[in-house]
């Protein structure tokens, strides 16, 4: 099989007579297109290209960068609805979703835009008499990097839009089941006027594309976002490569919310229903942990219970749907997995958790709330990355954080109260890199820093302007006036 859509390779679309097809979630009779799959040669291509792009492409002026990611911004902006429609076909998230998600790439490259013409420097006074220092950034070199198929747009923008404006060269392996997006964006890029070989694209899976990345000599470093399990292994091949890759890694989570006795209850179960269960659960953010005071849970519950009720489980792209289906069915295999597991553990599934039938064939859960769990559960520790979210009780404040620390990752967490006591004391003292007052663990600006602690991140964190500390390399430079 031929592919329509091919891989970039040093400026030109390139396919060889191996692809696969991207099917819609929502309707797997639907098919999104035939995307190449690329191989370890293809890759390999892919760097060479890179490499002989990187030494015009860092010596470019900022305004040269400035003019492609600010052109590339422009034009997703202007076909933002065109993009998330295609994003939420081939992933399954709502089109107010998709459409949410494609204007946030847009804006990521306005923001990247601007980066460019911001990149400063130090000059410092030596302790040596008569000695300048300078110290200045520059690109790291070809940057590596491989997404997952939850944000099939979004990230992808937030790695290509950082690594271009400062200089490096970036070789992108997307994920296997959503190429679409990163397809698209790539292309928008290009014709944007990037030089040949400055981005190049190679489509195809983890274990032939993105492990040939992570063995390539001239590949200096790798930023990944996937699940912990890989992650692990990209981290091992970057510190056996020689010479060693740097390397940034983004992960799952097991975000907690805790809902204090003093929420306000409408607040509370709007923040917990969209953080855990909105794009179907599948974000790394997700509020999978609801830590609820006694003095609220009962009420905390049968509210939510109430809420869900309400909640449309449908197609996609359909007006009126909230929740889209379940990415395929390894993934849903899995969350009914996690469901059977939290039941047997003791855990009382109070709403949803069973497979729901709609106009085409597709991958649709109902959401699934379990109460009287506790956080030494499975249900509690593991990612489950789907619509699955379970209630544990604690007496007070102190054991509600505890609980919500008591994980070994560290993504997001949140709280929903009117103390500003406890709101203060959360932030403070929360075990996560991102912290939410009344605010769902999920939704977050693209002008700031994003990234976790313990085993949710490693690395420097991606996004606004301390994603430099990933993109570039500090040189220190002595002169002797
Ligand atoms: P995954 O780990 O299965 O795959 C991620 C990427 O790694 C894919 O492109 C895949 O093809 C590639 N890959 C797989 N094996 C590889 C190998 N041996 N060598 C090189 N590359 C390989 O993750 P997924 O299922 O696509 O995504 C879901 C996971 O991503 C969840 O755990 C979620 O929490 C996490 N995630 C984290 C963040 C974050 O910023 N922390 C954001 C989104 C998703």
């Amino acid at each position: 099989m031929n592919a329509p859509f091919k891989n970039l390779i040093a400026g030109e679309w390139a396919g060889g007579s191996n692809a696969s097809r991207n099917i819609n979630p929502s309707n797997t009779n639907d098919v999104v297109g035939e995307y190449t799959q690329g191989s370890a040669e293809d890759l390999n291509n892919a760097v060479a290209a890179a490499k002989a792009a990187f030494p015009a492409w860092s010596r470019s002026t900022p305004q040269e960068r400035y003019d492609i990611l600010k052109k590339a911004s422009d034009e997703i902006l202007a076909r933002k609805d065109e993009l998330g429609r295609l994003l939420s076909r081939e992933e399954g998230k709502t089109l107010a979703e998709g459409i949410g998600e494609a204007t946030r790439a847009g804006q990521v490259f306005a923001f990247f835009a601007g980066e460019c013409l911001r990149l400063g420097g130090e000059m410092v006074p030596s302790v040596r008499p008569g000695v300048g220092v300078e110290i200045t950034r520059e690109a790291v070199g070809i940057v590596g990097m491989i997404t997952p198929w939850n944000f099939p747009i979004a990230i992808p923008a937030w790695k290509i839009a950082p690594a271009l404006a400062w200089g490096n060269c970036v070789v992108l392996k997307p994920a296997d089941l959503v190429p679409g997006s990163a397809w698209a964006l790539v292309d928008i890029l290009q014709r944007a006027g990037l030089p040949k070989g400055a981005l190049n694209l190679v489509m195809g899976r983890g274990s032939v594309v993105g492990q040939a990345l992570l063995e390539h000599k001239d590949v200096s470093a790798i930023s990944f976002t996937g699940s912990v399990g890989t992650g692990r292994k990209v981290a091992a091949a970057c510190i056996a490569s020689n010479p060693m890759k740097k390397v940034q890694l983004e992960m799952g989570g097991k975000n907690p919310l805790v809902v204090l006795d003093d929420a306000d209850l409408k607040v509370a179960v709007e923040v917990a229903v969209n953080g855990a269960f909105f794009s179907t659960g599948q974000r790394c953010t997700a509020s999978s942990r609801l830590i609820v005071q006694a003095g609220i849970h009962d009420k905390f519950v049968e509210a939510c219970i109430e809420r869900l009720k309400s909640v449309v489980v449908d197609d996609a792209l359909k007006a009126g749907t909230h929740i889209g289906p379940v990415v395929d069915q390894s993934q849903l295999d899995q969350n009914l997995k996690y469901i059977q597991i939290a039941k047997d553990e003791g855990g009382k599934l109070v709403f949803g958790g069973e497979l729901l039938k709609r106009d085409t064939p597709g991958f649709y859960l109902a959401p699934a709330l379990f109460t009287e769990t506790t956080n030494a559960m499975r249900i509690s520790r593991e990612e489950v990355f789907g619509p699955v979210a379970n209630i544990v009780r604690v007496k007070d404040y102190d054991e509600a954080l505890a609980v919500a620390n008591d994980t070994e990752f560290g993504l997001s967490s949140g709280i929903c109260t009117t103390s500003l006591k406890h709101a203060t004391h959360f932030k403070r003292n929360s075990e996560a890199g991102m912290v939410m007052v009344n605010l769902p663990t999920a939704g977050v600006d693209y002008h700031v820093p994003f990234g976790g602690r313990k085993g949710s991140s490693y690395g420097p964190r991606e996004q606004g302007a301390y994603a430099k500390e990933f993109y570039t390399t500090v040189k220190t430079a002595y002169t002797l006036a």
